[in-house]
């Protein structure tokens, strides 16, 4: 075959915000294939925040990244040549993609969905909504903390793709849901687009003031994605007895300090908090089936920012940590099969 695999490897560990130079972009032939392989043209990545906390060296769930490596990335691609009865030319592959134009996929690889070739949802979407961030926001908050009705839930990065879709599951469930966003355009998107019932900035010198008149009757439930003085500010708002599904810890991911703990508000309001993983959540297909239907129906919003060239990866992915995106962050890796 005569088509180029363009790979970025991780070269040196980035410091601080990723750098383009922290990557080696390699090119080389595409392989031949053999008996039960398959070749993938890697279509959509997902960016997520996580992939910063794999380049470093520092223990995690997943081993992380290792120096040499194409790094580790989950996407979307499309089956170009099989020498497999199990995929077909023009299936679409959801799985571990890495950041890479072609997927060189064994038959028999786990953790890879076969979709059908046209899903009748836009890919984005597959990636975010309908894929691994909805299902996250739906395990939060339908395992770990459902919310009664007339319950108030704040959210942190309400305005990105887990967050988005955990506060509209919890509007859904009938609590008064607030969400936590960087900057005042991102706060009124969650009011007038979201339905949230109220935004607070956290970048704002009177957040805590905001924060506070946004929750009246305290915080019975939180969703949290950010950590530090964010989460801080709110477990400080939560009501006794009051529940926390820690969804992830972004405001450290840049960071090889290790925050300081202060559990005093668990002892002290007899909070209970539970972190979790999608990875262990077994019910994905239920998830995306609700999902898929509360967009149909109009009562949720699926919303994706999506920014162009496998080459521009690093610092792409550096837009999770500047805040200059909305709903789900993904990269076209190339023209599309
Ligand atoms: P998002 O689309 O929400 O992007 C990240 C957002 O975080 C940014 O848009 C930014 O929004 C906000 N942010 C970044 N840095 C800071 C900071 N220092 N302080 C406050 N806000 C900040 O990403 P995802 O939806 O993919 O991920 C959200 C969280 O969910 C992450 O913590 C991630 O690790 C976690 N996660 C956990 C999973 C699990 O299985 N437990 C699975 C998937 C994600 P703003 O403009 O408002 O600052």
């Amino acid at each position: 075959m005569s088509q180029i695999n363009r790979q970025l490897r991780l070269k040196t560990r980035p410091e601080g915000l990723v750098q383009r130079d922290n990557f080696d972009l390699i090119e080389q032939p595409v392989p031949e294939l053999k008996d039960g392989e398959v070749l993938v043209k890697v279509l959509y990545l997902s960016m997520d925040p996580t992939q910063r906390v794999w380049m470093r060296d520092v223990p995690q769930y997943l081993p992380p990244v290792a120096i040499g490596e194409v790094m580790r990335a989950l996407g979307l691609g499309r089956v170009v040549a099989s020498r497999s009865s199990r995929y077909s030319e023009g299936d679409l592959v959801q799985g571990v993609t890495g950041w890479q134009d072609y997927l060189l996929l064994q038959e028999d690889a786990k953790g890879y969905a076969r979709l059908p070739s046209d899903p009748g949802i836009p890919l984005p979407t597959l990636l975010g909504a309908a894929g691994m961030s909805g299902v996250t926001a739906y395990y939060g908050m339908t395992d770990i903390t459902p919310a009664q009705p007339g319950e108030t839930v704040v959210v942190s990065a309400a305005a990105g793709s887990v967050g988005s879709i955990a506060g509209q599951i919890a509007k859904i469930q009938g609590a008064r849901v607030v969400g936590i966003a960087g900057g005042a355009d991102k706060c009124r998107y969650l009011v007038d687009e979201l339905g949230f019932d109220a935004a607070v900035d956290y970048k704002a010198a009177d957040f805590k003031q905001q924060l506070k008149a946004a929750t009246p009757d305290g915080v019975h439930v939180n969703f949290e994605n950010v950590g530090g003085a964010v989460m801080r500010a709110v477990l400080s708002r939560m009501v006794i007895g009051g529940r926390v599904a820690l969804c992830g810890l972004i405001s450290g991911y840049n960071s090889d300090e290790k925050p300081s703990d202060d559990f005093g508000p668990f002892i002290m309001k007899r909070l209970s908090m539970r972190g979790f993983l999608v990875l262990d959540y077994t019910r994905t297909k239920e998830a995306v089936g609700a999902i898929a239907g509360w967009i149909r129906q109009g009562k949720l919003k699926a919303e994706e920012t999506v920014a162009e060239g496998l080459e521009n990866a690093p610092v792409v992915l550096n837009r999770l940590f500047d805040g200059s995106h909305r709903g789900k962050l993904v990269l076209r890796v190339g023209a599309q099969a």
